[in-house]
This record gives structure tokens, C-alpha cells and sequence, in this order.
């Protein structure tokens, strides 16, 4: 990586920890990732990607801000992508899927929230994520109520726009929704200068679907046995779709996805043919929880597919078509964002539907349900997943964790025994 540390300074990163971050994340990528046989070629760029994360991408948003653009965090799949594009601004997910950073928020929030809203404000405090250093504003959202305490101790360190998020599937929520999305276009608006034209949101909303579009080509390849690609390498590509170039990200996704496809058409697999095959189902993995397909896919399993915001629910739905008109728009980005189907609502069947639907379509010989630790919403959802599972014959098990090393042993036992029982 070239000397980028001039620019972190500026960005006000503490650069001692932020060197431990650094040596951290790039070891665990080694063990993880680069150890792993038969990989695609495509997924040279995203291994480049991830080697350049802090620095090239950084470099990316900071050029863009000084020719006067706008950089947005985001911590949820509900924030419209395509409103921050609209207004040439860049969306960023907010990755937060470092043990490194939970105990950071102590003090702030309590300990017994999930370790995702707790990574969240903990790389605020610890000042060692430049993109959360780099973005203009974050969006928080009124999903679970973890998350919204944790947007009012983020508030008072950075600045934080709240979208509400309804929490029930009614024509009310709906058109709360609407007003909400309208409501950001306008704080878009004025954060960038810019009036949004319809031909301008037309426009980012068609990039953001061909990107969605390649990411389902890329996954849907999942489906051959053998399977051409890691569970490992196809999460990376999901996880990293939330904060390289649209653009760019785009080509190369469907560049990889034309190896991949050509690689199952060859009978090609990255395992052997009949592995058992898991679907993950939970909470979101982001960047970089690679915990449990690391685990997984050296036990003798592969994951040939994640229901979870960090892949189907971020990829599968699509913006109906409309009339064309800025409302029009409005509406139809409210609805494809709305048929997102997080645990946060209530009821939420079409979550269990999606899970089975995704276990036939993929060929799972058994779906793991996994929600992080003190997250209420999944972990309720996971009787509902195993009830629904059990009726239709699908093996399923349930998991709780955490970001930390410090359950791997134990989870290894668990995984490698269901992988046992698929075996049987
Ligand atoms: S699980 Fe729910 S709250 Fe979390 S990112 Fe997904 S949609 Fe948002
Ligand atoms: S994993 Fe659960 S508790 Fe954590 S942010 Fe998502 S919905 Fe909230």
C-alpha cells in the first residue's frame, strides 16, 4: 500500500491503532482467504479492493469531496442508494464487523447490545475507520431499537440524519415511507447544492439495478453442484458492494460472474461435487465477519447462498416500474426498499418463505439460522425459521455469536456435527 498516511491524518485517524487494524485485518485476510484453493480469477480485483481499502478508496472519496461531492455513511439496506447517487453524492456502508472496535462504545451504550451497533459507534470513538471519517453525514434509521439509541450517542460525535423506517407492512407504513425517502431527497438536497431532476434519479436508479442485477448473476451461479465459487469469495464481493465505485464494481461483478457462469457449465467447483451444501440465514455479516464460512468451509461444507442484508435481501428486490415522474420514482423506490423483509417487522412470514423458497433453489442439504448476539429480533425469528424448516423436512440449526475468536472452537463442534448428520 502506498503512503496514505498523510491523508489519514488529515481525516483525524488515530494512526497507532489504526496500524493494528491494519495488521489485523490483513492477517485474518491471508488466513481466510488467500489460503483458499481453485478460486476464480475475477476475484484477483477484489482481493486488490480489499488491499486497498483504506487507502485507494479512500483517496477515491477524499478527491471527490474536494471537487465539492458528498460522501453519505450508511448502516442499513433501507437508506435509497439511489437518492445519494442522484445528488452526485457516494453512499458507503459502514462496515462493522470488527471484535476490535466493540468495547469502544462502552460507556456510551450498554453492553449487552449486539456487536454490530456496538462496532458501529465504537470505530467512531476510536477514530480508526476513514470512512466514517471521510462521510459528509451518517444515516441512522429506526430499525431495532438497539440501533436507534445507538444514532443518539452517534449524533453527538458525528453528524447523523435519522430516516424512520415503519415497522408494519400497511398501506399507513407505506405512505409514512414515502414521506421519508422524500423527506431525504430534500436533506440530499440541501447537503449537496443540488436539485434532483427525475432524469437524474431515473438514471442512478438504473445503475444501481445493473449493479443488483450482476450481484444475482454472480449468485445465482451458486445453484451448480459442483459450486464454482466459495461461500467465503461469493460473501466478500456482497460485502464489498456496499463501498467500491458502482460503476466499476458493476463490470467487475459480471465479469466474475461470466467465469463462474463458464465454470459451471464445465462442471467446475471450487469443492467437490455433493459437499454438503449449507444456506446461511441472520443477521448481516459485514465487512470483515467472515467468522462463520471460514469455520464452515474448512469443516468440509460450503455456503452456497446467504438470506441476510449482507447478500439476497440487499440484491433481490428490484424497483417496479413507474410512471417516470419524481413522486412516481419516489414511490417505486419506497416500495422495492419496502419489500426488504427484516426481522425488524412485524409480521414478517415472508422472511420464513424466502428462506425455504432460497433452500430448494440452491439445493441446501440444511440451512443455518444465525443471529449475533443480543439481537432480539433475529433471535425470535430463528423458532418461527426452525419450526417452518422442520415442517417442510429442511434440516436446520441455530446459531448466536459474536465478532470475537472466542466461541470458534465451540462453533466448530457444533457446525462440524450438523455437517455429519447432512452426511448421514
Ligand atoms: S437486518 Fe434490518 S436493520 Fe439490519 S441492515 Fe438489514 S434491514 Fe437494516
Ligand atoms: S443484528 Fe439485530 S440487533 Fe444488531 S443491528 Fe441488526 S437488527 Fe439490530
Amino acid at each position: 500500500m502506498s503512503d496514505y498516511r498523510c491523508m489519514w491524518t488529515g481525516l483525524g485517524l488515530d494512526l497507532d491503532r489504526h496500524d493494528s487494524l491494519l495488521e489485523l485485518l490483513g492477517q485474518g485476510y491471508a488466513q481466510a482467504f488467500l489460503s483458499q484453493q481453485n478460486r476464480p480469477e475475477g476475484m484477483k480485483y477484489f482481493d486488490f479492493v480489499v488491499s486497498e481499502a483504506h487507502g485507494l478508496r479512500i483517496k477515491e472519496l477524499v478527491e471527490h469531496k474536494s471537487k465539492g461531492g458528498t460522501v453519505v455513511g450508511t448502516f442499513c439496506v433501507y437508506v435509497p442508494e439511489d437518492v445519494i447517487l442522484a445528488a452526485g453524492g457516494i453512499p458507503v456502508g459502514l462496515c462493522a464487523g470488527a471484535d476490535f472496535a466493540v468495547a469502544d462504545s462502552d460507556g456510551l451504550i450498554p453492553r449487552n447490545t449486539c456487536p454490530l451497533i456496538r462496532a458501529s459507534l465504537g470505530f467512531k470513538m476510536n477514530r480508526t475507520c476513514p470512512y466514517i471519517q471521510a462521510s459528509d453525514f451518517v444515516v441512522g434509521e429506526t430499525t431495532c431499537d438497539g440501533k436507534k439509541k445507538m444514532f443518539e450517542a452517534m449524533a453527538e460525535q458525528h453528524p447523523t440524519y435519522i430516516m424512520e423506517v415503519p415497522q408494519k407492512k400497511t398501506a399507513a407504513a407505506r405512505d409514512l415511507f414515502i414521506s421519508e425517502v422524500k423527506a431525504f431527497v430534500s436533506k440530499m438536497e440541501s447537503e449537496s447544492g443540488r436539485k434532483i431532476s427525475a432524469d437524474q434519479l431515473a438514471e442512478a436508479t438504473r445503475r444501481l439495478e445493473a449493479k443488483k442485477a450482476a450481484l444475482r448473476r454472480l449468485h445465482e451461479a451458486r445453484k451448480a453442484d459442483p459450486v464454482p465459487i466459495s461461500g467465503l469469495d461469493a460473501l466478500l464481493v456482497s460485502q464489498i458492494s456496499f463501498y467500491d465505485d458502482i460503476d466499476r464494481f458493476t463490470t467487475k461483478v459480471n465479469e466474475l460472474a461470466d467465469e463462474v457462469e463458464a465454470r459451471a457449465a464445465e462442471g467446475r467447483g471450487v469443492f467437490a461435487k455433493s459437499t454438503p451444501r449449507i444456506l446461511f440465514a441472520g443477521t448481516p455479516l459485514p465487512l470483515p465477519d467472515w467468522k462463520l464460512h471460514s469455520i464452515l468451509e474448512s469443516s468440509g461444507a460450503t455456503i452456497v447462498g446467504e438470506e441476510s442484508c449482507v447478500g439476497s435481501r440487499y440484491y433481490t428486490t428490484t424497483t417496479p416500474a413507474n410512471d417516470d415522474t419524481l413522486d412516481g420514482q419516489l414511490s417505486a423506490i419506497s416500495d422495492r426498499l419496502l419489500g426488504t423483509h427484516c426481522a425488524c417487522f412485524t409480521p414478517n412470514l415472508e422472511r420464513v418463505e424466502d428462506i425455504i423458497e432460497m433452500a430448494r433453489e440452491y439445493k441446501a442439504d440444511g440451512v443455518i439460522h444465525y443471529a449475533l448476539a443480543f439481537c432480539q429480533t433475529y433471535a425470535a425469528e430463528a423458532i418461527k425459521v426452525e419450526k417452518a424448516l422442520k415442517a417442510e423436512a429442511i434440516p436446520v440449526m441455530s446459531l448466536e455469536s459474536d465478532f470475537s475468536d472466542n466461541d470458534a472452537a465451540q462453533l466448530q463442534t457444533r457446525v462440524q456435527a450438523f455437517i455429519e448428520m447432512l452426511r448421514r
